[in-house]
């Protein structure tokens, strides 16, 4: 049967499978069509059946978070985790509060997960999972008791070698600060069952910057295969949140001229150039102020912000998708494209849209995914509970030395699998197949379990 007609056949069974999952099911079809050519070159994972075992979860926890807002009314929010895969390690993935988040979308996001998470290098399951509830405009009480009621379920289904959660968005510092501290409460025990701790109980330097900067590392050794560098280069950056903050001190560190900067009522445009001074400003403004983006074009007024549009519109060399799943469609890729743009780096999970995608590889422009260029931040999780099992902090030198070499070894394995005979890298194709190489054989090894 040709390839093609297998494709559809899966995905036919996929979709009933998993009714009302539309991004679940996009993920696993764009992993499906690297894939099903692979195994059917390499029997011994079809023989397994490892594609259909590699797609269903090994647990979905769903849950009730009940917990009481500042007037004294009592609220409800829904909790998940999905533990995906455990065939090379515990489970490990971020955490989400969102009011998107349902079901499809942490499926999709664990899903992800299980091939980044190999491509690190290190013995890393995969999970996710969050909340529908929205951090924006809760008190700091408000925030506290809904992740101690978050934490007090989730405690049951986790712990430091069964699934260890991280932060995702709406996820930083302080919330896992507070389900830290309840969870300490709950088991008794000082362990390192969440990353992205504080640096003060077990967290690890970098983890915060991490994300960020192992998407331009990654970035720069795609630039140098070419023979090409970020220096100069102009860069549209979308998000304001930990990943994009990141990216954007990292281009500035190689001398790249990041131009733009967003959140989800639209995108800042500062033709001169978002410099350190700015950086810090964007900081404090999302990271303590917890306000909008568009106070930036009020503070600089050489810059413009502009309502309900993408930073796709902005003339740019190169592009960073770092805020959501699906915030680059089709339409936006083709104005990137006229605009002359060389390459898109994926920050956020899955922000291009498979049109998008598409035309962008059809055109042979520059294009990692997600689940290679950002997985500096789970990488450094990994660090962070190697730290946590040796009781030692690592210098800032140290723990940024190994991203950047983890980064440097998922670029080689992806060229390893993705190169092209025309010399063109499918780092999709090239992500896919080395990520999954890794946990089919581990899942092989283990029998049927
Ligand atoms: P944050 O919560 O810190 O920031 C998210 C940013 O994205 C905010 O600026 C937010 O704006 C913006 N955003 C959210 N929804 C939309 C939307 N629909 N349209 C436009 N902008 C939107 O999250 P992170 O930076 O941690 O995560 C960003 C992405 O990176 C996610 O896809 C996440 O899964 C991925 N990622 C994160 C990792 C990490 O270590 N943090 C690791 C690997 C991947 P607003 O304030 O308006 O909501």
């Amino acid at each position: 049967m040709a390839n093609s007609d297998l494709l559809s056949g899966f995905m036919t069974t996929v979709t009933e499978r998993n009714p009302h999952e539309p991004e679940f099911i996009q993920a696993v079809k764009e992993v499906a069509e690297t894939i099903i050519p692979f195994i059917e070159d390499h029997k011994k994972y079809k023989e397994a059946n490892i594609l259909d075992r590699v797609i269903e979860p090994e647990r979905v926890i769903i849950f009730r978070v009940p917990w009481m807002d500042d007037s004294g009314k009592a609220r409800l929010n829904r909790g998940f985790r999905v533990q995906m895969n455990s065939a090379i390690g515990p489970y490990k993935g971020g955490l989400r509060f969102h009011p998107t988040v349902n079901l499809s979308v942490l499926k999709f996001l664990a899903f992800e997960q299980v091939f980044k998470n190999s491509l690190t290098t290190l013995p890393l399951g995969a999970g996710k999972g969050g909340s529908d509830f929205d951090p924006k405009g809760k008190s700091e009480g408000e925030v506290m008791r809904f992740c101690q009621s978050f934490i007090t379920e989730l405690s049951r289904h986790i712990g430091s070698y069964t699934d260890i959660p991280a932060g995702d968005i709406g996820v930083g510092a302080r919330e896992i600060g507070y389900m830290f501290g309840q969870y300490k409460r709950l088991s008794n025990q000082f362990t390192g069952v969440l990353t992205g701790k504080g640096l003060h109980f077990g967290g690890s330097l970098i983890r915060t910057e991490a994300t960020g900067y192992g998407v331009v590392y990654f970035a720069k050794e795609v630039l140098k295969k070419r023979g090409d560098s970020l220096e100069n280069k102009t860069c549209a950056v979308s998000g304001s949140g930990n990943v994009a903050q990141y990216t954007i001190e990292k281009l500035i560190h190689f001398g790249a001229k990041p131009v733009t900067v967003s959140d989800s009522q639209g995108f800042i445009h500062d033709p001169d150039g978002i410099d350190e001074e700015k950086l810090d400003y964007i900081k404090e403004l999302k990271n303590v102020k917890r306000a909008r983006i568009r106070e930036y074009a009020e503070k600089f007024p050489k810059a413009s912000f502009n309502e309900g549009i993408t930073p796709w519109h902005a003339k740019v060399d190169l592009a960073f998708p770092c805020a959501t799943q699906n915030e680059l469609p089709e339409e936006d890729a083709q104005i990137l494209i006229d605009n002359g743009c060389m390459g898109v780096f994926e920050g956020a999970n899955m922000p291009t849209t498979e049109g998008a995608v598409k035309i962008i590889k059809d055109k042979q422009l520059l294009f990692s995914p997600g689940k290679a260029s950002n997985a500096g931040g789970v990488a450094t999780s990994g660090l962070e509970m190697s730290q946590n099992a040796q009781r030692l902090n690592w210098s800032r030198e140290e723990v940024d030395q190994r991203l950047q070499s983890i980064m440097k070894s998922i670029h080689d394995n992806c060229v390893e699998y993705g190169a092209g005979q025309n010399g063109y890298i499918d780092y999709v194709k090239g992500a896919n197949i080395a990520g999954f190489v890794k946990v089919a054989d581990a899942m092989i090894v283990q029998g049927v379990v």
